[in-house]
């Protein structure tokens, strides 16, 4: 790795520190109650030269995410970065300041919010602008807009379909989504050189108090031009590229880009290996080409995370690069699936040309080559690869002991994989003795090795979600499932943001089939407070609902405000709880109620990954 890229070229450094102004005295973030949500000092340990048990790409771009402060990219544009997963950007309007991303959390917002009024004085926030929908953008809102009176008035702007894709995403496939992010994010490592050291975006997720200001303008066309506070910003509407909904902005005087998080410092993912919908290469390489000639003047490049970067030259360079990356990616795996190779034939041989692939902002610091190219697969030929005998192969439990006896027992098995593993043959180790793990999961000698092995290749992935996922499979290994280690405070906000019809959505996911098979129930949903009504039944085991008038024929009418019918579908109060204190009112019979409620399954927050 060392002689592949060119460590010596320091520029990144000297950008990332471009325009400093100052930190945080002590770079520690907490929540009113003490909790620590932030701390740059457990990172203190990356100087110097890349520790064995890290690869020194990923050691260099963990050094870059470490320089933090607030910092001036233009005059009247400024950053605070290094607080957070992601950047707050700062603009000075006629009156006060434009925010760009309120970062992830109140806390930290606030405390990003806090450093530039220290610095550059203290004047109100006449406009927030969301790049996009994913939460490290949008939940630190309410530490820029505190309340409803300092949010009275101001403009918020958002790309269409914001509130909706930011609500819903980790909504349906929530629970399997924030347990597989634990593992992408390091949530249940500790920082240091043999556990997580970096994101790859930044130096790591953070927990803390989620929020969101409702957007007052939509974004829905290309180009969009609007006076924000006196400042004139034109926006470029990019949906289904990084994120479902997303935008990029153009600040004409200043000739400045905000590139969202379309493009970065690293290679960004077509997947993200907590688990969503594959994303489109090919649009999103169209709309930094759309950029190239929408903003032919631009001289300066920033985004959402990382550093900018300056220069009419530089800026186009940066811009094409990035497009070519995903292009590349794109045309080159489906080039090798029309010549019939299958999805790890081709992360196997896809390769980047030198003159995308010798870029540090390039590299597979967060998204990989590999990953990305079986995403685009996956977005053109979904799971399955052709081969009949991947159509329905046995599933890991029952195949493991039958793959155990026939590669001669437990013993014999382990006998080879310590050769193999002694030889460095680390991921065909991982295939075969996660078969004996699966077939044995109390085998010790077997967990053992395999921890081993993921520590390993853990060690020496580029990739920082890479070397998470692997460390954290080796932890759970030793130690068993451990799940979160906190929970994650969403606020009311989010829940009210959220239609009634995905609330609705979201329960029908939990209904346990097999147990609803030959129900039949009819309900009947009046929101007091939303003035909506809602019917739901069940029908050949599936949940239906719509809002429509009450049906007459219903085995009860159930009438509650939409935030009682939060906290019990939540788990905060219980069904019956709220029906002896009276929050629901039940008309009809109120058993039909609870058993229709005794029908959802509960989602285990810690299941078994690594072991059966
Ligand atoms: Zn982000």
């Amino acid at each position: 790795m060392l002689s592949q890229l060119p460590f010596e070229d320091r520029s990144d450094f000297e950008n990332a520190r471009r325009g400093f102004i100052a930190a945080l005295e002590e770079p520690i973030i907490r929540t009113d109650a003490g909790a620590e949500v932030w701390n740059l000092e457990r990172f203190a340990f990356q100087q110097g030269d890349a520790p064995d048990s890290v690869n020194p790409s990923l050691w260099r771009q963990a050094q870059l995410n470490l320089i933090h402060g607030l910092f001036e990219v233009a005059d009247g544009i400024y950053q605070v970065r290094g607080y957070d997963l992601a950047n707050m950007t700062l603009v000075r309007g006629d009156t006060g300041w434009i925010v760009i991303d309120p970062m992830t959390t109140r806390e930290t917002a606030t405390a990003a919010l806090g450093l530039a009024f220290e610095h550059l004085g203290e004047r109100p926030v006449t406009a927030l602008v969301y790049t996009h929908s994913h939460v490290d953008h949008f939940g630190g809102a309410r530490g820029v807009l505190p309340d409803l009176e300092a949010a009275e008035g101001v403009p918020v702007i958002a790309p269409e379909g914001f509130v909706v894709e930011a609500v819903s995403e980790n909504v349906l496939a929530g629970n399997t989504m924030s347990r597989r992010a634990a593992y992408m994010f390091g949530f249940l490592l500790d920082r240091g050189s043999r556990e997580h050291v970096d994101s790859g975006l930044g130096k790591a997720s953070t927990p803390g108090t989620f929020g969101m200001v409702a957007p007052t303008r939509f974004i829905e066309e290309t180009p969009t031009e609007l006076v924000l506070d006196g400042v004139r910003m034109i926006f470029q509407n990019t949906p289904g590229a990084e994120a479902p909904a997303e935008l990029m902005v153009y600040l004409p005087d200043w000739k400045a880009l905000c590139g969202a998080e379309n493009v970065s410092r690293v290679q960004h993912n077509l997947y993200t290996l907590r688990g969503a919908k594959v994303r489109d290469a090919l649009r999103w390489s169209g709309y930094l080409h759309e950029a190239l000639g929408l903003f032919p003047e631009a001289e300066i490049l920033f985004s959402s995370h990382h550093w900018p970067t300056w220069g009419r030259e530089a800026v186009v360079d940066h811009l094409k690069s990035q497009r070519d990356l995903y292009k590349y990616i794109h045309d080159q795996t489906l080039r090798l699936a029309n010549h019939g190779r299958t999805p790890r034939e081709i992360a196997e041989e896809i390769r980047l040309p030198d003159s995308l692939a010798k870029r540090f902002a390039n590299r597979d610091y967060y998204g990989t080559v590999r990953h990305n190219a079986k995403a685009v697969y996956q977005h053109y030929f979904g799971w399955f690869d052709g081969n009949p005998a991947n159509l329905d192969p046995l599933p890991p439990e029952a195949a493991a002991p039958r793959y155990v006896e026939f590669m001669g027992g437990a013993d014999q098995l382990l006998e080879n994989a310590r050769r193999s593993y002694d030889a460095g043959e680390y991921r065909f180790v991982a295939m075969v003795l996660n078969h004996l793990v699966f077939a044995e999961p109390e085998n010790e000698a077997a967990r053992e090795l395999l921890a081993d092995t993921y520590d390993q290749l853990g060690y020496r992935a580029e990739s920082g979600p890479w070397r998470d996922f692997y460390l954290s499979g080796a932890k759970e290994l030793r130690e068993g499932a451990i799940g979160l280690p906190f929970r994650a405070t969403g606020t009311s906000d989010i829940a009210s943001a959220m239609p009634s019809s995905l609330f609705f959505d979201a329960l029908a996911v939990r209904l346990n089939g097999e147990e609803a098979e030959g129900e039949d129930v009819v309900l009947n949903f009046a929101f007091s407070d939303l003035g909506e009504n809602h019917v739901v039944w069940i029908e050949n085991a599936v949940l239906h609902h719509e809002e429509a008038p009450a049906r007459e024929d219903a085995d009860a009418t159930v009438r509650l405000p939409r935030a009682t019918w939060d906290r019990v579908v939540v788990g905060e109060q219980s069904l019956r709880g709220a029906i002896l204190a009276g929050d629901i009112d039940v008309d009809g019979n109120p058993l039909a109620l609870i058993g229709f409620f005794a029908l959802l399954d509960r989602f285990e927050p810690d299941f078994e990954i690594v072991r059966p």
